[in-house]
């Protein structure tokens, strides 16, 4: 059994820098709350608990006091830092069993992860640590979509990961720091890899300067046409002609109103319908036919 009288030298160190460390149950799990801790936040302020042990990385700390008290209260635990913008890092981590050295590999090769600190883990894996960026990184796993790809994980703002020289409870091998390395900024394409995915952002206008002016009661003219060609742009592929032929309905009555001019109008259209992948042709006569039907040449 790892005695972690061990880690408190370690532990002091870290805290010395500035990093927040607490200690994980030996399951390598935060430690089960005591029985006055409620396990949701609701009205208990989880980062001024006093409780060494309870609130996971809410219990991180920097007071030398605190973290040896921290540490001699888990006797078989892990040593682990609180990660995100509390102790200034990132840390990119890599998972071999799951793919996690080809997504690494593809990443460095694009030059997302540059030469930087880093702990090959108890389980063969790899903590490549970073400084945080100072905007919020949140922690990818269990989140589809917000990895960096199989096998490697972000642990940032409300995460945490095992620190050297912890010993891995199933291999029984440590934690081990690279020698000689110093933890690099984050390029920002890694930053930007790094947030999670959000929706599309909303269309922008084809061929700007398009002129297109507030007039016959259309107080938005700019959001009006946007809505018509975001119509083309999402519609589902048996529905594009028709929806096509409605936008061009609808971007004549701006013409006609004097919102957009005739010829922007349809350079918009055109350019919505090349985006669904509509031929010219078929464009051609969704812009004529709608136009025709609101009482314009096109
Ligand atoms: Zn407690
Ligand atoms: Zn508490």
């Amino acid at each position: 059994m790892p005695d972690t009288s061990a880690l408190v030298i370690p532990a002091l160190t870290y805290a010395g820098r500035g990093w927040p460390v607490f200690m994980l149950a030996r399951s390598k799990r935060p430690v089960a709350n005591c029985p006055d801790c409620p396990t949701d936040a609701a009205g208990h302020d989880r980062e001024a608990c006093p409780c060494l042990t309870c609130h996971g990385f809410y219990a991180a700390s920097t007071d030398p006091d605190r973290v040896t008290a921290i540490v001699t209260t888990v006797p078989t635990g892990q040593l682990a830092l609180r990660t995100g913008a509390p102790s200034g890092t990132v840390v990119i981590d890599v998972d071999p069993a799951h793919g996690g050295r080809d997504t690494m590999n593809a990443l460095i090769a694009d030059g997302l992860l540059p030469p930087t600190a880093y702990v090959v883990t108890g389980s063969g894996g790899l903590h490549l640590y970073y400084r945080h960026p100072g905007q919020p990184i949140s922690c990818s796993q269990g989140k589809p979509g917000q990895g960096l790809g199989p096998g490697v994980d972000v642990k940032a703002d409300g995460g945490y990961v095992v620190l050297p020289p912890s010993v891995h409870p199933r291999t029984g091998r440590p934690y081990r720091w690279a020698p000689n390395r110093d933890m690099q900024e984050m390029p920002p394409a890694l930053v930007t890899a790094c947030q999670p995915v959000t929706p599309a952002p909303p269309p922008t206008l084809p061929h700007s300067p398009t002129t297109i002016r507030a007039a016959g009661g259309i107080s938005c003219p700019d959001r009006l046409l946007a809505a018509h060609l975001d119509a083309v742009a999402s519609a589902t592929e048996g529905a594009r002609r028709t929806t096509l032929y409605g936008a061009a309905r609808g971007v004549a009555r701006m013409v006609k109103v004097d919102a957009i001019s005739r010829d922007d109008a349809i350079a918009a259209l055109t350019d919505a319908g090349r985006q669904a992948e509509q031929t010219d042709r078929d464009i051609r006569a969704a812009i004529r036919g709608g136009f025709r039907a609101e009482g314009l040449a096109a």
